[in-house]
């Protein structure tokens, strides 16, 4: 890495920037999209696999109609108009990890096309056009093996595994954007986890970055402040975090910036990301002619009706921002602790923890401290962890009929995740419930007074602050199982 860069202030003194987005997301219907080979993520390599996933002479692609819903639902909710009738077309290429020699896609007839998305970031909005959103199935995937860095430069010999092979995958290509300034990284950013949350929301994709199943490919170019004419792009390919996304067009931004004033042209190209914070050039960027794009013969064109496109829109969820927005004013946060909620990934789970009884600020607690502490400990999302919205409500509910107190609570969770069962039977099992006997906690308070004679001295002067030692001795004489604003009231009746 030994690219010149200018600093991000003066580029953006001299150039405006502009983006265009490809994202790339793969569907998670049950087979993959010409085939009924089970479309899944971490099989063993090459078993998910048969004649027309990996591409045999003689073998004949079938359609997947969930995979068409899908995009169409995709499409719709991104205020796409739908095709009333496409087709798929053969990109030709040579790659290894492509048996065939052609990835099957869709060309100049996009299942959607037409699309509007707005964003709001720092308070200001931007609009983002959807040029297309089109359907095509995945490659396999290249594993280079025997070196250190995973790549193929430094590689001994390299594997393909086929079982990506065929899945189906939607391109969502966004027009230039143009006039989002020294925004452009964040606002880049903002329509990626844009369309995470929309992709959730409709079902259609596991949304996992890290596995893949969304990427990103960013172009950006500059123009000297002033131009209307687009400059020449580079084409950052599979970023895989919303971090990086915004760190890889910032550095492209800088290292462009100091290539044109330096009288230099921007070579077309992709670039790869690395994540120590750079990016290398890839190939140089073939022209649409050279993949030598025709209608894909065997299989039919697709044309979908109106009243199944219209049956499909009706089933589209509340679009994400106008469900934040009414969130926001249902649970009454300030924007900030909102945003913490959002940006944690907890919006959902709050939202069920809610539904299932808890108040939104206890649903939020536990969520974003102690879950949120576990989940970043083992190193998973908060949904992937092994306790439901429901579960973390019969916690809070537990808490409030004062059968544990907070610190138990979190030992309930812990039952809980360790596979214990229900919170309730974790209680039960664990023989986590307060000590709600008077008699018993009498009798501990008074423990405490004996073994502490100084410190009950200083209560019955009045000395109200000194409570916290008792109320900590009876807690510990009690294994934490006691109710502490019962033991502070019973501490002053006993010595009042
Ligand atoms: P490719 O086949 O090279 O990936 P696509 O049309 O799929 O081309 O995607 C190119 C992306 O870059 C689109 O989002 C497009 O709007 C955007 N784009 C095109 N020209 C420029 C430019 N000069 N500067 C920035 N973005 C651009
Ligand atoms: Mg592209
Ligand atoms: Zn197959």
């Amino acid at each position: 890495m030994s690219d010149a860069l200018m600093s991000f202030d003066d580029a953006m003194a001299a150039f405006d920037p502009v983006l265009g987005l490809e994202v790339h997301v793969e569907l998670n219907t049950a087979t993959k999209m010409f085939c009924g080979c089970a479309n899944v993520f971490g099989s063993e390599p090459n078993t998910n696999t048969c004649p027309v996933c990996l591409g045999l002479p003689g073998s004949l692609p079938v359609v997947n109609a969930k995979a068409i819903e899908s995009a169409i639902r995709i499409g719709l909710s991104l205020g796409c108009d739908i095709a009333e009738w496409c087709r798929f077309a053969r990109k030709n290429y040579f790659y290894p990890d492509m048996t065939k020699d052609f990835q099957t896609s869709q060309y100049d007839e996009p299942i959607a096309f037409d699309g509007r998305v707005e964003l709001e970031v720092d308070g200001e909005t931007f609009v983002i056009e959807i040029e297309r959103a089109h359907m095509e199935e995945d490659a396999g995937k290249l594993v280079h093996a025997g070196g250190v860095t995973g790549r193929i430069g430094d590689a001994e010999y390299s594997l393909v595994d086929y079982n990506r092979a065929g899945t189906p995958l939607i391109e969502i290509v966004t027009r230039p954007i143009r006039g989002t300034g020294a925004k452009a990284p964040a606002v880049a950013k903002a329509y990626v986890s844009y369309l995470r949350d929309l992709m959730r929301a409709l079902g259609v994709s596991d949304v996992r970055m890290e596995q893949g199943s969304l990427r990103c490919d960013a172009n950006v170019s500059l123009m000297p402040t002033g131009e209307t004419e687009l400059g020449l792009r580079t084409e950052t390919k599979n970023v895989n975090s919303l971090r990086s996304i915004e760190a890889a067009l910032t550095y492209e931004i800088r290292r462009q910036a100091a290539v044109l004033a330096a009288g230099g042209k921007v070579h077309q190209e992709t670039r790869h990301w690395h994540e120590e914070g750079y990016t290398t050039p890839g190939r140089s960027k073939e022209q649409a002619e050279d993949y030598r794009y025709f209608p894909e013969p065997d299989l039919v064109p697709v044309a979908p009706s109106r009243e199944w496109v219209e049956e499909l829109r009706a089933t589209l969820p509340e679009a994400p921002d106008a469900k934040r927005k009414r969130l926001q004013a249902a649970w009454g946060f300030a924007d900030q602790e909102f945003a913490d909620i959002v940006n944690a990934g907890a919006l959902d789970l709050i939202e069920a923890t809610v539904a299932a009884g808890a108040t939104a600020p206890t649903a939020r607690k536990w969520w974003l401290t102690e879950l949120a502490r576990r989940a970043n400990e083992t190193g998973v999302e908060l949904s992937e962890l092994a306790i439901t919205p429901t579960q973390v409500a019969a916690v809070q509910a537990l808490v409030e009929a004062g059968t544990v107190n907070d610190k138990l609570a979190r030992q309930v969770i812990d039952g809980v995740l360790a596979g214990e069962g229900e919170p309730a039977e974790v209680v039960a099992g664990r023989g986590l419930a307060v000590v709600s006997d008077d008699g018993a906690l009498i009798s501990a308070v008074d423990r405490a007074i004996a073994a502490n004679p100084d410190v009950a001295a200083k209560i019955r002067e009045g000395k109200m602050a000194a409570a916290g030692a008792l109320i900590g001795a009876v807690m510990k004489d009690l294994r934490g199982q006691a109710d502490a604003a019962r033991v502070r009231e019973l501490i002053v009746e006993r010595l009042g």
